[in-house]
């Protein structure tokens, strides 16, 4: 796996041009699409699918997200007032959603109930050199408070409920975006004003389920 970098390729521009016409506007985004080598997070069987727009299995009963729903959960915590400094993802999975929030964001935080995927992506960074990752294997439902408050919380598995634990954890003014549902699975952008949380509907979305507590 060596010679991957955080550098503009081709194939990434190519990608990125794909997603700016689906609607991805923000041009930090994009960059961070067409810098980052997809192919680093999948299983090498399916390393010539790495640009499509499509999410990949990773192992584990897991998948790597669709490249237009990381862009356009990324976009959807930059457009708000707050300022891009820390954010919190839960569901690490191979650690493509955290490479992106890495090349955007000061410091990432990301969280993942699953220990071999877990290692795994910390690997992958910190080939990458992406050393404003932190890490660790835990359950997601429970955030991460003490390393808190975050700017932004992005969700990458679908929560059959908002998870409770994760609101006071939001900075004032932080959003959070998240998949929610079970079978219907909508993609909420909620926003924190003092203790009022304001929700918005963005799409229909499809994601692996959040799972409930524990660790495996
Ligand atoms: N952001 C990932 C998407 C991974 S799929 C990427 O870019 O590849 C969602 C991930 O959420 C899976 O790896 C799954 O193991 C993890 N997950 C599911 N329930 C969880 C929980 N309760 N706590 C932490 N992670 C969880």
């Amino acid at each position: 796996m060596s010679g991957f970098k955080i550098q503009l390729t081709r194939r990434g521009e190519t990608l990125a041009a794909l997603l700016k016409k689906e609607g991805i506007s923000h041009s930090g985004v994009l960059k961070a699409i067409a810098s980052t080598p997809r192919e680093m997070f999948i299983p090498e069987t399916l390393q010539h699918q790495a640009y499509l727009n499509t999410a990949l299995p990773i192992g584990q009963g897991q998948t790597i997200s669709q490249p237009y729903i990381v862009a356009k959960m990324t976009e959807l915590l930059l457009n708000g007032e707050h300022p891009h400094r820390k954010v919190l993802e839960i569901g690490t999975g191979s650690g493509y959603q955290s490479a992106i929030l890495a090349q955007i964001f000061d410091q990432v935080f990301s969280v993942e109930r699953i220990k071999l995927l877990q290692f795994q992506a910390k690997r992958r960074l910190q080939k990458l050199d992406l050393y404003n990752v932190g890490m660790k294997h835990g359950d997601g439902w429970e955030g991460w408070p003490s390393k808190g408050k975050y700017d932004a919380i992005i969700v990458t598995a679908a929560a059959s409920s908002l998870p409770q634990k994760l609101l006071p954890q939001l900075e004032d003014a932080g959003q959070l975006v998240i998949p929610v549902g079970t079978d219907a699975q909508t993609l909420l952008l909620i926003t924190r004003r003092g203790n009022h949380f304001e929700q918005k509907y963005i799409e229909d979305v499809r994601f692996v389920p959040l799972v409930p507590g524990d660790l495996s």
